[in-house]
């Protein structure tokens, strides 16, 4: 069980600078999400497009803002676990515990809601027969490419995680790149490489065409895909990529009995506070009356909750109001003279 202060939930923009306002105060923070890095909708939906309205940035695109978050709180030495979903909330006398999808468990007297829009779950394969591989041959996401070497990998998607990593497997695999329009989405650049290799027969490439079927007993051995004219083909596959894009999910944070409005926490805007003492709620994934979805309010959010967080964490001090220019205690937790 990992004791700390405070349990961010969600390492999107306000997850982040949610540890800055609590690391200032001195009090430690873990931050849990389910993707398998930093910046919530920053990396995932707009990494490339520029952001105009953060104070004092100009211009900044999605990846920028999360990197700049990042250094900002590199004097905090916070753990991330990622890859990790917040299944489960359970109260424990002043404490809260919190367990992940890989059984993992915190404690701590507050919790700090960032999750967003939910959690950002891979789009999965339609067929019934894809649950019982997944996990062990057919996959959502790479985390070790070396499993993959020298086998038959059949890839699905036209965007650029199916592109990308078509183009890393084929260095030392067999890949099938399948795709079921024949207009991809991913960086021209890439694409022509992976032309460039299909015409040398270093990789194939099947359009437009769908998945019908995945053989196999314990592992996969073969999967059928259908082409719009309705030919079939077997292909013999050892393990399955398929890249159809995240979705979004409230997920679990809908079932602990936190008071709700149109699929986002209900909280008061004196510290964020949810209807649980304890358990606050940040960024776009709380409402209250003139609640705008901006990065910016998200920020404020977090300031103001990491307050009430302070003073329940440390109920025997006084809270004390300081400007980062000024105090000495604040500069030494950032490592300044
Ligand atoms: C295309 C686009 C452009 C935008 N442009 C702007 C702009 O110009 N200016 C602006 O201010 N805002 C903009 N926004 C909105 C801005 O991105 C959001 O307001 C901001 O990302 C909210 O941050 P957040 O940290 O609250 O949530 P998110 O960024 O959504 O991050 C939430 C994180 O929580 C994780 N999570 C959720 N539930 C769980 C769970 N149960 N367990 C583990 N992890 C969980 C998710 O995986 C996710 O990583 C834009 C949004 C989009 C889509």
């Amino acid at each position: 069980m990992v004791k700390t202060d405070v349990i961010i939930i969600g390492a999107g923009p306000v997850g982040l600078f949610a540890v800055h306002q609590l690391g200032i105060k001195g009090l430690k923070a873990v931050v849990i999400d389910n993707l398998d890095k930093a910046g919530g909708q920053c990396i995932e939906l707009y990494p490339d497009k520029p952001i105009y309205d953060i104070p004092a940035i100009p211009e900044c695109t999605g990846e920028e803002l999360t990197t700049k978050l990042l250094e900002q709180i590199k004097p905090f030495k916070t753990d991330f676990y990622f890859n990790e979903r917040v299944n489960e909330v359970i109260q424990e006398k002043e404490n809260w515990i919190v367990q992940t999808s890989k059984n993992n468990k915190f404690t701590a007297p507050n919790i700090m809601i960032a999750g967003g829009v939910g959690s950002f779950e891979p789009r999965k394969l339609p067929l019934k027969e894809a649950e019982k591989f997944e996990g062990k041959s057919l996959f959502y996401s790479v985390k070790n490419k070396e499993i993959f070497k020298g086998k038959n990998i059949s890839i699905f998607g036209g965007g650029d995680s199916a592109l990308d990593w078509a183009l890393e497997l084929s260095k030392n695999s067999k890949v099938t790149l399948i795709h079921r329009r024949n207009e991809f989405r991913g960086a021209p650049h890439t694409l022509s490489e992976i032309k460039k290799l299909s015409a040398q027969g270093k990789l194939s490439i099947k359009t437009p065409c769908e998945l019908v079927a995945i053989e196999g007993s314990k592992d996969i051995s073969e999967i059928k895909i259908k082409y719009e004219d309705g030919k079939t083909e077997q292909i013999k596959t050892d393990n399955i990529l398929s890249f159809f894009g995240l979705i979004m999910k409230l997920g679990p944070i809908a079932e602990w009995g936190l008071g709700m409005e149109k699929k986002a926490i209900s909280v008061n805007s004196d510290n964020f506070q949810t209807n649980k003492k304890g358990i606050f709620a940040v960024g776009d994934i709380c409402t209250y009356p003139g609640k705008l979805k901006l990065i910016l309010s998200g920020f404020h959010e977090a300031a103001l909750a990491s307050v009430e967080c302070f003073k329940r964490a440390r109920p025997n001090e006084k809270y004390r109001f300081e400007f980062t220019t000024s105090s000495k205690t604040i500069k030494g937790r950032l490592g300044k003279k």
